[in-house]
């Protein structure tokens, strides 16, 4: 079972991929937790040139290549495995990240994205996805000065904001959209209640 945690800065996307392991673990689950971009050894370096703010401005698409590659790593050296040996994945960001800043963000062609990362995950899909929707003026104030984000628009984070809301309608039955400002035990709560049924099956 493959679970993602998706939505702008300051949802609490890290919070809660940790509380569904735990929930998961304590249930006897062996769990994979990790997160885009950057949890492999050349996905690190891809992060640190993609967020340093020594890079300066990348073009959109060198932007997009980089974490389509620290995508194709990912998936082929840990999410895949760990899926092989039956385990439940949680993972921080994914493909919609992609489509979301790059694409809605970046305002690069959405379709084409969509394809290149498809190639690039392999086309290996989650079986759900949590949205954590947050207004990105309430979200962005908990991160000032942390990486880039403090160089990006409130537009372009509104952009964000759409495109997740928008593949999620596009595929409800896959996707669960949480309001962020909800009590902390109660999207956990709300999360646990639709993964339950995944690993029934
Ligand atoms: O999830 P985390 O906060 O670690 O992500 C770091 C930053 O990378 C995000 O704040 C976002 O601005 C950026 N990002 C991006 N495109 C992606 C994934 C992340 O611009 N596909």
């Amino acid at each position: 079972v493959f679970v993602c945690f998706e939505g702008g800065e300051g949802g609490g996307k890290s919070t809660q991929s940790r509380l569904l392991r735990e929930a998961l673990a304590a249930d006897g689950y062996e769990v994979l937790l990790t997160f885009e971009p950057g949890d492999t050894p050349v996905g690190a370096e891809m992060r640190r040139i993609v967020l340093s703010p020594e890079t300066g401005h990348l073009d959109p698409r060198t932007e997009f290549l980089l974490y389509a590659a620290d995508k194709a790593e990912h998936v082929a050296s840990l999410v895949e495995p760990a899926l092989a040996r039956g385990e439940v994945v949680v993972m921080d960001r994914y493909v919609d990240s992609t489509l979301a800043y790059q694409g809605a963000g970046r305002a690069l062609d959405a379709a084409e994205l969509e394809d290149l990362a498809r190639w690039a995950t392999r086309d290996l899909r989650p079986h759900l996805t949590v949205v954590l929707d947050l207004e990105p003026s309430a979200g962005l104030g908990r991160f000032e000065g942390r990486d880039r984000i403090e160089g990006e628009s409130l537009e372009f984070h509104q952009r964000v904001r759409q495109a997740f809301l928008d593949l999620a309608a596009r595929d409800p039955e896959h996707y669960l959209v949480l309001d962020a400002r909800a009590p902390i035990e109660e999207i956990a709560t709300a999360i646990s209640g639709r993964v339950a049924p995944l690993l029934a099956q």
